[in-house]
């Protein structure tokens, strides 16, 4: 474990650029209103008041300033208001927005679960939140209605069974993605489980990195098919082998989408796995010291990064967090195979074999998650994982009872081998429950991979089909083949509609880059299925021997 040294606030001899408001250049003075309620009162500390107070004096007691700020820090987002329509989003106040229930984020680091993590979260989702259970791209479970009486009890659940929502929005560090396929998959560089438990023993609810300037993604993996997006995270350890044979990590930092998309910058170091914890305080210490506390959409690390470049954060990373150089270490392999999703049936590296499954949309309810606990517990597995692409896997399974559980997941709508518009398409939650979202998504996504499903039977290809309900980017747009951003269009009436802006030609891996957004190429969502049908159509047909579709 790291000294204390190795975390210290940085120096202040760097130059000073104009208030972008940098705790490390002395601007200690909070410059809006996001930065001055953090100072009034840590993000953690609502936690007591929720169980002292909002629980037993109901929704109306809350603190306006916890309502719409530090409830964040477990997790809590007000619902949107049922009935408000998305041209309203921008122009209502905050308040005019606010259902009296919450959406709640189960952090589910590394995407690891066992059956009675994922019982627990089916109990409380019936009980709790209508039975809604959505799976995110970000391995969490996220469940909507839930009453602000109700949480302490959640709490208490999760806690009981190692789970917790502590950290799992706000302006902190989020949820550690991981491979769900970590210490089982036959073509692993390393196993970063331990490494994700000791960041989240170590920076998980702890006050000293509670209070960063804006929220902090992270990802530590050692998958050979890169399925934790490295790309796009705001730090990222990726499992390398160094000249001498050592198994550690390629450090990336500063990638991130929603409006001002950057991707990941490698620094070029080699971290070893037991470096890992001091590597990630020095960065997420870098983050909170010198990160831009003056603006919220400048206040990703992405544009500190932008700023200084990788030479700079390197140089300050090893001498005023780690007070020691890192040796330079090699870039990632090329990813393992054209799909990162881990659907689908594999062998593990015991013998047994892992079976990947495609809910639609990530979306789930309470008794499909006591379904999945029951089939994985029947065919002799007692572990699940959640993925960053919306889907499930189930590991261990032994290799006579592959063909049962394939059966058993089919059959319940839990798809096995789907077709690609079922496997790779995503959509964040929108317009039924966000309130920053302009149109609906998870059912027009729906729609759209029945429509492409029933006019399209036999396309087979890798394509990413991403919908966001507004710019925000939480389904990932801009790094997807077909990216679609929710906004109100104008139909062939004049009449102003839900529809999407197209993003073309967006990928990660070898070729990452982000889609083009070619200017007036937008769809109604009513028209959407035969928008997209017609550009994967004449992508099928005009492709050339071994074009993708970013291509
Ligand atoms: Fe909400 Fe926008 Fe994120 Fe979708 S992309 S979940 S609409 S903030």
């Amino acid at each position: 474990m790291s000294t204390p040294a190795s975390r210290t606030p940085a120096s202040r001899h760097h130059k000073r650029p104009r208030g972008e408001g940098q705790w490390a250049l002395g601007y200690r003075e909070p410059l809006n209103k996001n930065e001055e309620n953090k100072k009034n009162d840590d993000g953690l500390n609502v936690r007591q008041r929720i169980i002292d107070i909002y629980a037993k004096q109901g929704f109306d007691s809350i603190d306006p300033a916890d309502l719409r700020g530090r409830m964040r820090w477990y997790g809590l987002y007000t619902q949107r208001k049922p009935g408000i329509d998305g041209g309203k989003t921008a122009i209502l106040e905050p308040e005019e927005l606010d259902d009296s229930y919450f959406m709640l984020r189960v952090r589910i680091d590394g995407g690891q679960l066992d059956l009675a993590q994922l019982r627990v979260i089916a109990d409380i989702s019936n009980e709790y939140g209508r039975g809604t259970a959505d799976l995110t791209d970000r391995q969490n479970i996220q469940l909507h209605w839930i009453e602000i009486e109700s949480v302490p009890d959640i709490w208490e659940r999760l806690e009981a069974v190692g789970l917790s929502t502590t950290e799992a929005c706000g302006d902190t560090p989020r949820v550690i993605l991981g491979c769900p396929l970590a210490g089982i998959d036959s073509g692993e560089v390393l196993d970063a489980t331990e490494q994700i438990q000791e960041i989240n023993r170590e920076f998980i609810g702890n006050p000293e990195y509670s209070n960063l300037p804006r929220k902090f993604k992270s990802a530590l993996s050692g998958c050979p098919a890169h399925c934790t997006v490295h790309e796009i995270n705001d730090v990222a350890f990726v499992g390398v082998v160094n000249e001498q044979g050592e198994a550690g990590y390629d450090l990336w930092v500063g990638g991130g989408l929603s409006t001002n998309p950057m991707l990941g910058k490698r620094l070029g170091v080699f971290v070893k796995p037991e470096q890992a914890a001091d590597v990630y305080g020095g960065v997420i210490g870098i983050f909170r010291d010198y990160g831009y506390r003056r603006l919220r959409h400048r206040a990703r690390i992405k544009f500190l990064v932008n700023d200084w470049g990788p030479e700079k954060f390197r140089e300050i990373l090893e001498t005023e967090y780690l007070k020691e150089p890192l040796p330079d270490g090699p870039a990632p392999e090329l990813p393992r195979g054209s799909r990162r999703d881990h659907v689908g049936v594999f062998p593990q590296k015991d013998g047994n074999f892992y079976v990947g499954f495609a809910p639609k949309v990530g979306r789930l309810d309470g008794d499909k998650l006591h379904v999945i606990a029951d089939i994985a517990e029947r065919h002799g597995s007692s572990r699940v994982r959640t993925t960053v692409e919306q889907k499930m896997v189930v590991l261990d399974v032994a290799p006579d009872q592959v063909d049962s559980i394939v059966a058993a997941l089919e059959e319940n709508d839990l798809q096995v081998r789907p077709s690609t518009f079922r496997r790779q398409t995503m959509a964040c939650t929108g317009i039924e429950y966000c309130k920053l979202a302009i149109v609906e998504t998870k059912a027009s996504a729906a729609n759209l991979i029945d429509e492409l499903e029933r006019r399209l039977p036999s396309f087979d290809q890798p394509l990413t089909i991403n919908v966001n309900g507004c710019p925000n980017s939480c389904a990932r747009i801009q790094v997807a083949d077909i990216g679609l951003k929710g906004q109100l269009v104008v139909d062939e009436h004049g009449e102003q509609v839900e529809g999407f802006q197209i993003h073309l030609g967006g990928s990660l891996g070898v070729n990452a880059g982000f889609g083009r957004k070619v200017r007036g190429l937008k769809t109604t969502a009513k028209a959407l299925p035969d928008y997209v049908s017609r550009v994967v159509t004449n992508y099928d047909t005009q492709k050339k021997e071994g074009e993708s579709f970013a291509d």
